[in-house]
């Protein structure tokens, strides 16, 4: 295991002069604060005996029903059983590792990647063999040649990992007509596909799109989460699984943390059951898109001929190409030291690529800093031109 680039620069980022344009941490200023406190504070005098209490590693019932109504919003049709409730969607993508991969074994997943992804599959010696993306996601015909390339090479492809919404860090969403192609090239295969979907209620033209789990569920593992749609610090997530994966992922969770927090469980099921939780995503998804719109038009604004970006139409991410010659990673501290912050590029790939790239995340800081955070980022970008 090797720190991420990513994490390793959340402390220097922190510092309240800088503008961090580099962590994917929600605007949790959206949530209504009051009510949950006395909510939370409800919960506890009237079920405090089972809020506090050891669970079952499966996740509580009730709340496994109610995630399979918020998974029918795209489409899904899962049943409670084949819920596991997991500590936030990254222990979903640790467990379907620990599960699937022997060291040498391959994952498919889009370049570039989820960096707390790349992490698991590292953990557990897993090779990571990259497929291209578009403007419209991931590539079938990079995908068919990265599948013929691993198996005329011998080794064994164990899934495919893919974020079709509002990628994380690329900002695209796979387009409609190719979700049934990839479906189909990984059954063809005999390749599992891993659905990755912590975005797919934050489309900003309110379009929910159909998940691929909900045409394949025989052969889609798909991983959800409340960190980004409620909030991320209760740390709950799911992985909605075909059924003989579910046994064993009860299992890994068992042995990894026993049960999940009974309590914060608890807490997003009475939330589910007594809040206007779909009102509350489209005060998240107001906000992003007004801060979005801010990203963008600061880059349109500041940014120096020869870079590009893409516009993201949900989620979290701006992803830029910066102009020939300049090296994100080595310009970081420099960006740092003029008060501003950005995750490089290299840290989302497994294999070294991504070095005149960058993700800019504004989901957290407000338009007017998100504005003055690109206009320092541009100014960055241009002194290094210089050098
Ligand atoms: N997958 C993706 C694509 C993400 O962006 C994140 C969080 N940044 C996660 C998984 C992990 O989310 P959680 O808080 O549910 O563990």
């Amino acid at each position: 295991m090797t720190a991420s680039e990513i994490r390793a620069l959340f402390a220097v980022a922190s510092r309240p002069e800088v503008v961090s344009l580099a962590g994917g941490m929600p605007h949790l200023a959206a949530l209504p604060m009051d009510s949950l406190s006395g909510e939370i504070g409800d919960l506890i005098a009237q079920d405090g005996l089972v809020a506090l209490q050891y669970g079952s590693a499966h996740g509580v019932p009730t709340l496994r029903e109610q995630i399979c109504e918020v998974m029918a919003l795209e489409g899904i049709h899962g049943h409670p059983d084949d819920v596991v409730v997991t500590v936030g969607s990254q222990m979903g993508l640790d467990m379907v590792t620990r599960i699937f991969c022997d060291p040498g074994d391959v994952v498919l997943a889009e370049g570039p990647s989820y960096v707390g992804a790349l992490g698991s599959f590292a953990a557990y010696q897993a090779e990571v063999v990259h497929v291209g993306m578009d403007a419209d996601g991931l590539v079938p015909e990079n995908l068919r040649q990265a599948i013929a390339a691993v198996e005329s090479s011998g080794r064994r492809i164990k899934f495919l990992y893919t974020i079709p919404n509002f990628h994380n860090p690329a900002g695209v969403t796979l387009a409609v007509n190719r979700r049934a192609e990839v479906l189909e090239i990984c059954r063809r295969h005999n390749i599992l596909v891993v659905e990755d979907n912590p975005y797919g209620l934050l489309g900003f033209d309110g379009v929910t799109y159909p998940a691929l789990r909900s045409t394949d569920p025989d052969n889609v593992v798909y991983l959800g989460s409340f960190s980004k749609t409620f909030a991320a610090g209760l740390r709950v997530g799911w992985v909605l699984a075909p059924h003989a994966v579910r046994e064993k992922l009860v299992l890994a969770a068992e042995s990894a943390t026993l049960c999940p927090p009974t309590l914060n469980q608890l807490i997003v099921s009475r939330y589910l059951a007594k809040h206007d939780w779909k009102g509350q995503i489209k005060v998240y998804r107001e906000a992003y898109r007004d801060r979005r719109d801010a990203a963008i038009s600061a880059l349109e604004q500041h940014m120096p001929l020869g870079s590009t970006w893409n516009k993201p139409n949900g989620g979290f991410y701006v992803w830029l190409t910066l102009p020939e010659g300049i090296d994100t990673k080595a310009m970081l501290p420099r960006a740092v030291t003029q008060r501003v912050a950005y995750a490089s590029g290299t840290g989302f790939y497994a294999d070294g690529l991504g070095s005149r790239q960058l993700r800019i995340s504004y989901c957290y800081p407000t338009p007017e800093r998100i504005r003055e955070g690109v206009r320092r980022l541009a100014n960055v970008i241009k002194d290094e031109m210089e050098l």
